[in-house]
C-alpha cells in the first residue's frame, strides 16, 4: 500500500492510481459517495505523486464582450439574456499585451486570450482573427508567460494557424455530463464542443477543458464530465462553480453545491486525471468563504485562475498567493518568475483585482 486514508474504497483507488490505472465511471460514482477526509487525503497524495507540489496560476483576459448568439445558461455574455453588462468589441492587440503584463506581474504562468462568441471565424472576420493572431504574437514577444486562447469553435486550418504561433493550451469547457449539457445550452451540443478539443489537440495545442459545478447537474453527471475528459486528452482541468448573474436562466436556482461536495468533487477529478493540473476557476469566492478557499488545494487541486474572470471580478493575486500558502504550497514559477512578497505588497496597499487586469470578466473562461 503507497498510502492509507483508513478507506477501503479510496485506498483501493490511491492503489490503482499510484500503479498507473486510469479508474473509470464506476470507480469516480463509488469514490463520490466516500467521506470528504479520506478523498482530500487521497487527492492531495496523488498531487504530490504526480506533480511538483506547486500551484500554477492562469489569468484571463476578455478581448470582446457580450452580444454572444448561443444561449449558455449560466452566461452573461449571451445576447438571449438581459444581464446588463458592458459589451465591447475585440480590445486590440496593445489592450490585451498590457493586460498580460499585468498577469505577469501578478504571478500568472499562462495567459488566455478569451473571446466570447461561438467562434471567432478567419472566413467571416478576417480582421479580428488578423488581430487576434497580433495579440498572440506581441504577448509571446513582450512576456515571460504561456499563450492560451479560448476562441470557441475552431476550423481544422484555424487550429493549425493557431498551433503554429504558439498557443500552448486551447480552452473550450464542456461544462457538464453529455446527458446534462442539453439542459443548459440549446444553439449548439456536448458533440460540436468535443469536436473542436479534438481538433485543437490534432494540430498539436494542448487542452484545458473543464466543467461549472452547481447548475443543478446530479453527482453522476460530476462524474461522467470527467469521464468524458479522459476520453478526450486534457491536461488542465478547470473546475468553475456557477456565480449566479441576474437575468440569466441559471441565477433563478442560484448555485446547488455545498463546499463539502466541491471538495469532494475536486479530490475525484484528481483521482480520475492524476496528471492534470485541476484548476479553480470561476466562481470559487462567491460559493467558498474566504477561510474556505484552500480547501479544494488541499484536496488535490493545483492550479488557480488568477485576476478577474469573464464579467465579473475575482479577489486581489495576493490572495490567492496566501491561499496557496495557507494550503501548505508554493506557486509555480516555470513560466514567470515573480516575487510573491511584492504581489501581496500591491494588495495590502490597497489595489484591487480591477486595478490589475484589463478583463472585466464573470464567470469562467469558457467559449
Ligand atoms: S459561454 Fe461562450 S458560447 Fe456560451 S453564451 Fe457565453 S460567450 Fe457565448
Amino acid at each position: 500500500m503507497v498510502y492509507e486514508t483508513n478507506n477501503e474504497t479510496v485506498d483501493d483507488a490511491l492503489e490503482r492510481v499510484f500503479a498507473g490505472e486510469r479508474l473509470d465511471r464506476t470507480d469516480g460514482i463509488a469514490l463520490l459517495a466516500q467521506p470528504v477526509e479520506a478523498l482530500a487525503e487521497a487527492g492531495a497524495a496523488v498531487r504530490d505523486h504526480f506533480g511538483d507540489g506547486t500551484v500554477d496560476a492562469c489569468s484571463i483576459v476578455n478581448a470582446k464582450a457580450g452580444n454572444c448568439a448561443e444561449d449558455c445558461g449560466f452566461c452573461a455574455q449571451s445576447v438571449h439574456f438581459d444581464t446588463g453588462i458592458d459589451t465591447y468589441g475585440f480590445l486590440g492587440p496593445e489592450k490585451i499585451l498590457e493586460a498580460a503584463k499585468r498577469a505577469e506581474r501578478d504571478g500568472a504562468q499562462r495567459f488566455g486570450i478569451v473571446v466570447a462568441e461561438k467562434g471567432v471565424s478567419k472566413a467571416n472576420r478576417p480582421e479580428e482573427w488578423a488581430e487576434v493572431l497580433e495579440a498572440i504574437r506581441l504577448v509571446r514577444e513582450e512576456c515571460e508567460l504561456e499563450v492560451d486562447a479560448s476562441l470557441g469553435i475552431l476550423t481544422e486550418e484555424e487550429a493549425a494557424i493557431l498551433a503554429d504561433e504558439g498557443i500552448n493550451h486551447y480552452n473550450h469547457n464542456i461544462e457538464t455530463s453529455p446527458q446534462y449539457f442539453p439542459e443548459v445550452v440549446n444553439t449548439h451540443s456536448f458533440e460540436d464542443r468535443v469536436r473542436t478539443l479534438e481538433t485543437a489537440k490534432e494540430a498539436g495545442m494542448d487542452l484545458c477543458a473543464g466543467v461549472i459545478l452547481g447548475m443543478g447537474e446530479t453527482p453522476t453527471d460530476r462524474v461522467d464530465a470527467a469521464i468524458a475528459l479522459q476520453d478526450i486528452g486534457i491536461s488542465s482541468l478547470p473546475v468553475n462553480v456557477l456565480n449566479p448573474v441576474a437575468g440569466t436562466p441559471m441565477a433563478e436556482q442560484g448555485a446547488d453545491i455545498t463546499t463539502e461536495k466541491i471538495v469532494k468533487t475536486v479530490a475525484v477529478y484528481k483521482l480520475l486525471h492524476p496528471e492534470s493540473r485541476v484548476r479553480l476557476t470561476g466562481g470559487r469566492e462567491v460559493n467558498l468563504d474566504p477561510d474556505e478557499q484552500h480547501l479544494p488545494l488541499e484536496a488535490g487541486a493545483d492550479g488557480l485562475l488568477t485576476g478577474d474572470y469573464l464579467t465579473t471580478e475575482g479577489q486581489s493575486p495576493g490572495d490567492d498567493i496566501e491561499i496557496i500558502e495557507r494550503a501548505g504550497l508554493e506557486p509555480n514559477m516555470d513560466a514567470n518568475e515573480f516575487d510573491p512578497e511584492a504581489v501581496k505588497a500591491r494588495r495590502e496597499g490597497g489595489e484591487t483585482s480591477a486595478e490589475t487586469t484589463a478583463s472585466t470578466g464573470t464567470e469562467p473562461s469558457d467559449d
